[in-house]
Parts: structure tokens; C-alpha cells; sequence
């Protein structure tokens, strides 16, 4: 079997047209620019090159885009005055902290810091509870980009076994919980697991957010299964080059897998699209409108 590779372009792609024109809408019935905020913390060039990313993505789908940048050396009370700022700016409907932030600066405390309205990294405890009581809130971009990739390829999970490897605050956790509200049996797996390859196996979606190149192989694989590579890690590539690869040994997976989602051009793509998605849906909330059909 070679599986169907789902494209991050496409259905990102797609996401950013229903997003753009939202914004759109939104602007011509009730003069509302959405605007969408991003706290950067020193000079992590891997971070430059993501904030970059979300302010040039979201000037193309017509948001207000606002930066507040802040040196290495910033202390945790100016990153919290910051944080204070974009939660008071009415032209900010959503904003994000560029995590890593410095040693000195606490994640959780900035975390805790964030208005939940505006917290379109779906990150607060706010948030985190109202997935898992699966009621309306804000949720994590990358998981929540990633369901949309697994429903592109399978209309209904209801049923499916499903297992998820990783349990951080920003992927695991989220995606997991995702996937039990679509009605699948989840097992969420980590270092501690035991015998992983035998547990995925039995998936018949696997999501893998490690961080850990090729982690996954090939003879992990159900037949058929739907595999999701959330996995961003840049190897040595000869000659003084890098590379980017995912979790997922991805030609052994796909000669498995039903479908696949390359890295680089899969569910990266798709976190910065859900990023101004929830950017949209937050400012129609904070101004009782109705969230825009399609998003
Ligand atoms: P993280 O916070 O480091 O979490 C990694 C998870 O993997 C942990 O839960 C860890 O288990 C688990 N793990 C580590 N080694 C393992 C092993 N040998 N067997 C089973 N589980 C193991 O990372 P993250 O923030 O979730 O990110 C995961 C990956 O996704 C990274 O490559 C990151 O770059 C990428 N990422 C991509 C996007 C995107 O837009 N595509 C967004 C965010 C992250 P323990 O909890 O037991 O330590």
C-alpha cells in the first residue's frame, strides 16, 4: 500500500481562504479588523522565523498584525507588562507568547497571565478545561490543525482507535483530548510507555509529537492507518547542511500507512492557518457576533 499524503499547503491553503474571507466579512458588515498580537522574547532565530511567518500570514488574510519584541535579558515582570498590554489593546483580539521564553521567565506565569479570551494558543487552564469538558473554547493550533488533517482523509472517527504519542501542554494533551470529543478510543503515550510499538499497532490513528527524528518505523504501522507526523526536527544533512524531518520515518510509514502527512509541508502549515482562525473566532466572541460559517 502507499498511502495518501496530506498535503499541508492544500488544506491550509483552504483554512486561510475561509479565514481571509471571515475577516473580510467581518470588516465590510461591522468595520471590525481582526487583530492578532505576538509577545517575542529574545533572539531565538528558530523563533524569529515563526513570528515572522505569523505576521507576514496574517497581513495576507487581512488582519491587523501587532509584535512586541523584548531582549534575552527581559525579566518575568516585563514580559507580564507586556502580556498586560496586548490583554488591554482593543485592536487585539488574540495574541501569543513565543514559547521558549528565557530560564528567567516562567512559562506558567506568563501562561496564567493571558486573558482566556484572547489566548489563541488555546494554552490558559481556561482553555485546557473547557476542551476537556468539551465546551466552547479556544484550542491549541497544532492539534487542532492536525484533526482537521486526519478529517480530511477519514469523515467520521467515531469508533476509531486512536493513539497519541506525546503529552505536552501544547500538542499531546490538546490533541488527545480532540480526538476522545470525535468519539475515538485514545490512548495517549509517552517515555514511560511500555512496548510503543506494539500499542501503535493497534491505532488506527497515530499521531507522533516527540521530537525525536524517525522515531517511529515503519513495522509500527497499522495497515491502513492514518498516521499524523506533528514532529519538527532539523538533522545533519553532510556537507554542513540541516535538514528537516518529523517523528515518523516517513517511507517505511507510508508503504503502510492508508494516509500520511509529510514533514516539512504537513502540520506545520497548518498551525500558523488555525492560529488566525482562532484569532477570527475570538474577536467575533469578544464582539457577540456569530463565528462565520466554514471556519
Ligand atoms: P515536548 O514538550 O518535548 O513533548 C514531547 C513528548 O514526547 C513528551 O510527552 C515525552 O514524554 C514524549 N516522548 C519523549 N521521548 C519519548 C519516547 N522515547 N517514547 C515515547 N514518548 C516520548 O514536545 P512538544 O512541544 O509536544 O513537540 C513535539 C514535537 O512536535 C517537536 O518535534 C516539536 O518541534 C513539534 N511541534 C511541531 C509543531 C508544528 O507546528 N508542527 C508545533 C509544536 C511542536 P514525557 O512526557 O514522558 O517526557
Amino acid at each position: 500500500m502507499t498511502a495518501t499524503r496530506i498535503e499541508g499547503k492544500e488544506v491550509a491553503g483552504d483554512l486561510k481562504a475561509r479565514v481571509g474571507q471571515a475577516a473580510a466579512a467581518l470588516k465590510a458588515a461591522h468595520g471590525l479588523t481582526v487583530g492578532l498580537g505576538v509577545i517575542l522574547v529574545g533572539d531565538d532565530p528558530a523563533s524569529q522565523v515563526y513570528v515572522r511567518n505569523k505576521g507576514i500570514a496574517a497581513r495576507e488574510a487581512g488582519l491587523h498584525a501587532a509584535e512586541i519584541r523584548l531582549p534575552e535579558t527581559a525579566s518575568e515582570a516585563e514580559v507580564l507588562a507586556a502580556v498586560r498590554r496586548m490583554n488591554d489593546d482593543p485592536a487585539i483580539h488574540g495574541f501569543l507568547v513565543q514559547f521558549p521564553t528565557p530560564p528567567q521567565v516562567r512559562q506558567s506565569a506568563v501562561i496564567d497571565a493571558i486573558d482566556p479570551a484572547k489566548d489563541v494558543d488555546g494554552l490558559t487552564a481556561t482553555n485546557a478545561g473547557l476542551l476537556v469538558s468539551a465546551r466552547e473554547g479556544l484550542v491549541s493550533c497544532t492539534p487542532a490543525g492536525a484533526l482537521m488533517m486526519i478529517k480530511r482523509v477519514r469523515a467520521d472517527l467515531a469508533g476509531l482507535d486512536a493513539v497519541v504519542i506525546g503529552r505536552s501542554i501544547l500538542v499531546g494533551r490538546p490533541m488527545a483530548q480532540l480526538l476522545l470529543n470525535e468519539s475515538c478510543t485514545v490512548t495517549t503515550a509517552h517515555s514511560k510507555t511500555r512496548d510503543l510499538p506494539a500499542l501503535c499497532r493497534r491505532a488506527d490513528i497515530l499521531v507522533a509529537a516527540i521530537g525525536k527524528p524517525a522515531f517511529v518505523r515503519g513495522d509500527w504501522i497499522k495497515p491502513g492507518a492514518t498516521v499524523i507526523d506533528v514532529g519538527i526536527n532539523r538533522i545533519d544533512a553532510g556537507e554542513g547542511k540541516t535538514r528537516l524531518v518529523g517523528d515518523v520515518a516517513y517511507d517505511e510509514a507510508a508503504a503502510v500507512a492508508g494516509a500520511i502527512t509529510p514533514v516539512p509541508g504537513g502540520v506545520g502549515l497548518m498551525t500558523v492557518a488555525c492560529l488566525l482562525r482562532n484569532a477570527v473566532i475570538a474577536a467575533c466572541r469578544q464582539n457577540a457576533l456569530p463565528v462565520p460559517e466554514g471556519l
